[in-house]
């Protein structure tokens, strides 16, 4: 007998055929013997309507208001799921993050999970009941209800399987596994039957929604056996697993991207030591997140120095940067909205020279300018804008051999 964490997505439970469709699955694996733990999200596009409609009563909502909002969608699948359930005979219950609780910092919108009182689960499990959890919602000090960031049942779920020493972690969603690209932007993608945790660190940090990135980290740190899976035909999924077991492993094993990025450049500032420092302070301070960073410095007495930011934060981060740049005469601060980043990520990367070398020429063929690089030792990514982003994944795809083989 094993215990298991499923979480189901969005579109899993996007509908009442679609709720009962799971519990029949929870309802088999149970029956199997196994105890279940299940994470859910909100039903379909419910998160994004709710955000639309905190907007619609206010341009700007109040983030602790937003989150109590965005929580209620976590809260009405959780109990719909464990209804179903009970109507099929399989004793479930629901529970949220205040009721469990799950402890997170306040930072609303973007908490992260500090501790999962586990005792109720326990007992249910015990009990023979499946405990119902919602996803992406905790608990911050003083009882507030937080979020933890967009796609973050993935990471709730996670955090379950390791307070609950769970034997596996399972993510059920709209695609049968991870793939070598979104199989939505480039149909001729190819499913991994595995990815390393290191591999999949980078895929979902630089944009690859199928996992939630904190999701991966959690598991790698504690070891915990993640694998994605189609909640709606069986299949094998891909397997997060510590290593690549393929002898030679490709040199590119996927490509990630995100749309919703912004770059902003602070031109002219001096050359010297703490300017970048004094920059970057108040972004941190107010909670954005910078992706990459370059400095240039082609002048003598001048440097120029851009960084990007998730869209969301760009306005604010544009006028912190405004800000801060004011201290140095001459000074200019320039951004741009409408940019995309792709990344090309592999762990055989490591050992293969020209991978660069390819990236740029395939990006030429395609006319494509590239704005900011940055690398690591298993990934190269490179900011274009927006309206280029579908032309590049699919030339750099092809150009990596990544395409499924055509038979003829
Ligand atoms: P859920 O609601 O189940 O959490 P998400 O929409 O968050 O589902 O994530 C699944 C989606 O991730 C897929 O429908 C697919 O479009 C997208 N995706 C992006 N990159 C990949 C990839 N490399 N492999 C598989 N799916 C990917
Ligand atoms: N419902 C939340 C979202 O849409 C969390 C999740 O789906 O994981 O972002
Ligand atoms: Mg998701």
């Amino acid at each position: 007998m094993s215990l298991i964490v499923q979480k189901y997505g969005g579109s899993s439970v996007g509908s009442v055929a679609r709720i009962h469709a799971v519990a029949t699955q929870i309802d088999a694996l149970a029956g199997k013997g196994h105890q279940v733990a299940v994470v859910v999200s909100a039903m379909g596009d419910t998160t994004d309507r709710l955000v639309e409609l905190a907007r619609e009563v206010c341009p700007e909502p109040d983030a602790r208001e937003l989150d109590a909002l965005l929580a209620t969608g976590e809260m009405v699948s959780t109990a719909l799921v464990a209804m179903a359930l009970n109507q099929l005979g399989r004793k479930a219950r629901s529970w949220n993050a205040l009721q469990l609780p799950i402890e997170t910092t306040a930072h609303a919108g973007r908490a992260r999970i500090e501790r999962v009182e586990a005792t109720g689960l326990k007992k249910d499990l015990a009990g023979g009941v499946v405990p119902v959890v919602a996803g992406f919602q905790g608990r911050a000090e003083g009882g507030d209800l937080t979020t933890i960031g967009r796609g973050g049942s993935d990471t709730t779920a996670v955090a379950l399987a390791v307070v609950l020493e769970a034997d596996e972690c399972q993510i059920l969603t709209d695609v049968d596994g991870v793939y070598t690209t979104d199989p939505r932007m480039v149909p001729e993608a190819r499913r991994l039957p595995c990815v390393s945790f290191e591999e999949m660190l980078e895929l979902a940090g630089q944009g690859s929604r199928v996992l939630h990135l904190r999701s991966v980290e959690f598991a790698a740190r504690y070891g915990m056996k993640l694998r994605v899976l189609s909640s709606f035909e069986p299949g094998p999924g891909t397997l997060i697993c510590q290593e690549d077991p393929r002898v030679e492993a490709p040199v590119v094993s996927g490509i990630a991207f995100n749309r919703d990025e912004a770059v902003i450049t602070v031109a002219g500032v001096p050359h010297e030591p703490g300017v970048a420092h004094a920059i970057l302070k108040p972004i941190s301070h107010g909670a954005i997140e910078v992706d990459m960073i370059v400095v240039n410095t082609a002048h003598e007495k001048s440097v120029d120095f851009s960084f990007t930011v998730h869209r969301d934060d760009y306005q604010q981060a544009l006028e912190l940067t405004r800000e801060a740049a004011a201290r140095y005469r001459g000074a200019s601060v320039t951004g741009d909205d409408r940019v995309a980043k792709v990344a090309v990520v592999g762990s055989g990367m490591r050992s293969h020279a020209g991978v660069a070398t390819r990236l740029f020429e395939a990006l030429f063929i395609e006319s494509i300018n590239v704005r900011l690089v940055s690398t690591s030792e298993i990934k190269i990514s490179v900011l274009v804008a927006e309206k280029d982003l579908e032309r590049a994944v699919r030339a750099l795809h092809r150009a990596y051999g990544l395409d499924v083989a055509v038979s003829h």
